[in-house]
């Protein structure tokens, strides 16, 4: 029988596409779907038959796949990064015509999006790069979605990305257009280098309290409930509570003490850690958690290192009164936590600045509300932060902020002095404090390298009393 034309099409159907063209064809958009193996189309139209009948049609060939769409037509791709996307685009766009559309929905490279819109257009297709966060239960039920791009392109997919995303109660569905080019993808791998911080800083929180508070899986299953019902809720702690509540299912005990101490990645941490660097943004709680992932990759030279450093693993400290130490830690993470935030949230900026897009910042803290990994009750405060104040230079100046590290403060110093005496490494929580205390200073010892640089390289040096430029022979007067 002769079908209908469907609404939209989407191709690469792994974990994050099936779930995707699932959520689309729920909300009432009839949906052609490809995969270059075709067992994932059957997969998929099996899913969809079960889970209610829903408006999806799989398509073995990409031409009848294109064919089946309504024009102008658009095409979510979501494939792994890089070679297999330009692959992609080149088996559809073959049968595309003027003015459809292309959508790049994975973890891409900014600049290849960028790339590839210029490509497209030579064809007169549109293209726009959509980072996607919330893994699969995000993409099956309600995403963070976020399009950059042909705001043309974005047009034609509004009214679907709008029902499909994540709906937050008094603040909306959690996708906006955001801005020109790659910035879609750009804002999506800063948010991915901010869940690298994120992780880290919990991992931390958990080591100084198992290792130092000597707490239980049971009783840090209790703290982590208890904490995300304040000001630290958010998906990643909730996952975390549940995570020290799930036994072993091969053994005995707790699954979470089985699991190999050896951090994967794809990639977006490192992006953002590079774009920080050549933009002269200081992300260094970003920076810190990447570096332990590299360090935690290393697994066997770190055995082997602690049998040359037998004194043992932690080093007993006295006094640890485990209630305090638990609100400690705390207000630890969460001043640490805003000191993340307020890196990425700059090194968007930066970038924005320099690409001339334009971003606001508040309303992208608005879409993380909702589906994707980092959202948290706290993206709401940063989203008031700055609309407060749309020019704030940094979030830890923001007054409310401001006061909340002014209260935590303490209870942060405590906490890595105490890692670093028992020689539990907190790089997250100590790099978020010598943030704070770098940035917070109106006088730094820069002075000195500055004298230095002036000293052997000529390099001359500005005078706190006197404008301009000077060189002194310092070698001279020595
Ligand atoms: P993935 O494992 O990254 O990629 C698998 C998909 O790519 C399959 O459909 C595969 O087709 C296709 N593919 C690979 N090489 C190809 C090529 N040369 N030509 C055509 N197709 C090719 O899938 P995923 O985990 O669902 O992720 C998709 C995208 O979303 C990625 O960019 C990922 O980084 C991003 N993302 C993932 C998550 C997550 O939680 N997994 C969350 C957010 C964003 P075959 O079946 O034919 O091999």
């Amino acid at each position: 029988a002769e079908q209908k034309l469907t609404r939209i099409g989407l191709a690469g159907l792994a974990v994050m596409g099936q779930n995707l063209a699932l959520n689309i064809a729920e909300k009432g958009f009839p949906i052609s779907v490809y995969n270059r193996s075709t067992n994932k189309v059957d997969e998929t139209v099996e899913r969809a038959q079960k889970e209610g009948n829903l408006p999806l049609f799989g398509f073995h060939d990409p031409e009848s796949f294109v064919k089946s769409i309504q024009k102008p037509r658009s095409i979510i791709m979501l494939v792994k990064a890089g070679a297999p996307v330009d692959q992609t685009i080149k088996t559809l766009s073959q049968y595309m015509e003027k003015g459809d559309c292309i959508i790049d929905g994975g973890n891409e490279w900014y600049e290849n999006t960028e790339r590839r819109e210029k490509e497209m257009a030579e064809l007169g297709l549109l293209y726009l790069g959509m980072g996607v966060s919330g893994g699969e239960e995000g993409a099956r039920n309600g995403p963070s979605m976020m399009p950059g791009g042909s705001i043309e392109a974005y047009k034609y997919i509004e009214d679907i990305v709008l029902k499909v995303a994540a709906q937050v109660p008094d603040s909306g569905p959690c996708v906006t257009y955001i801005g020109e080019g790659g910035s879609g993808n750009f804002v999506k791998m800063v948010h991915n280098g901010i869940e690298y911080g994120d992780m880290q800083l919990i991992s931390e929180a958990y080591d100084v309290l198992k290792s130092v508070g000597k707490l239980s899986n049971e009783e840090l299953h209790q703290v982590f409930t208890e904490w995300n019902k304040g000001e630290l809720q958010s998906f990643l702690i909730e996952i975390t509570a549940d995570i020290f509540a799930i036994k072993d299912d091969k053994g005995d005990g707790y699954l979470v003490d089985k699991v190999l101490d050896k951090t994967g990645m794809k990639g977006t941490g490192k992006w953002t850690v590079q774009q920080a660097a050549d933009l002269s943004i200081a992300t260094p709680t970003i920076a810190a958690s990447l570096d332990s992932r590299f360090l935690s990759g290393l697994k066997d030279e770190r055995v082997e290192a602690a049998k040359v450093f037998k004194s043992g693993d932690v080093f007993e400290t006295e006094n640890v009164e485990k209630v305090k130490l638990i609100n400690d830690v705390r207000q630890a993470l969460y001043a640490a936590k805003i000191c993340s935030y307020a890196q990425g949230m700059n090194l968007i900026r930066a970038k924005s600045i320099e690409k001339g897009w334009g971003l606001t910042l508040g309303e992208l803290a608005r879409i993380w509300k909702g589906g994707c990994i980092i959202r948290a009750i706290f993206l709401d405060r940063i989203k008031q932060a700055y609309d407060r104040n749309s020019e704030l230079a940094n979030l830890l100046v923001d007054p409310e902020f401001a006061k909340e590290m002014v209260e935590r403060q303490s209870a942060w110093r405590r906490v890595v002095c105490l890692a670093i005496n028992s020689g539990i490494s907190t790089p997250g929580m100590s790099s978020s404090l010598a943030y704070f205390d770098t940035y917070r200073r109106a006088r730094l010892p820069a002075n000195l390298v500055q004298a230095q640089r002036d000293y052997f390289g000529a390099h001359t040096y500005e005078r706190t009393d006197v404008p301009g430029s000077f060189h002194t022979e310092w070698f001279k007067l020595a």
